[in-house]
């Protein structure tokens, strides 16, 4: 069951280690695949783990099911600069509640519709979603060529 939902999830490199359903909520705690992580001040790869951080992420549903990541973002402690550092995560923006593909999705509907229409479809809120804008933005920003040719156009001169 856990490979399946790894598979659906289609994260890269994030497995999926447990899952929980509640009502019409799927909860999957997920984490990265390998057992260490790069030192952002140094480079040093280090694999000593020296906390679990968990929190929850909003992310594509799958089939009629809401789906909330319960996401493990390691902690590590680096033997050289002898401090500890988080994990870098590609899917999840700092500080956000949602993945980037979860914000892909919702900025889409803005083509055809207004914020107001779109949080009131996906039961956000107005706030949640500009959050959203900003962060494809962002991405957009960091010249990720992949993400570029995903939006389109005609979505990144609305991101403007
Ligand atoms: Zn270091």
């Amino acid at each position: 069951m856990k490979r399946i939902l790894t598979q659906l999830l289609n994260l890269p490199e994030v497995i999926v280690e447990s899952n929980l359903q509640e009502g019409q909520t799927l909860i999957l705690s997920v984490s990265k695949k390998a057992k260490s992580a790069v030192c952002l001040q140094c480079g040093q790869k280090s694999e000593k783990l020296h906390q679990n951080q968990r929190y929850l992420v909003k992310d594509l549903p799958m089939g009629d099911k809401e789906v909330i990541l319960n996401v493990n973002r390691r902690r590590f402690k680096c033997k050289k600069c002898r401090k500890t550092f988080s994990e870098e995560l590609d899917f999840v923006g700092a500080r956000k509640r949602f993945t980037h593909r979860y914000a892909e999705n919702i900025v889409k509907q803005l083509i055809s519709s207004n914020v107001s229409n779109v949080a009131r479809n996906n039961g956000l809120t107005d706030e949640e979603v500009n959050s959203m804008l900003e962060d494809v933005a962002e991405n957009v920003m960091s010249i990720d060529v992949s993400n570029l040719k995903r939006l389109g156009i005609d979505e990144i001169s609305l991101v403007k």
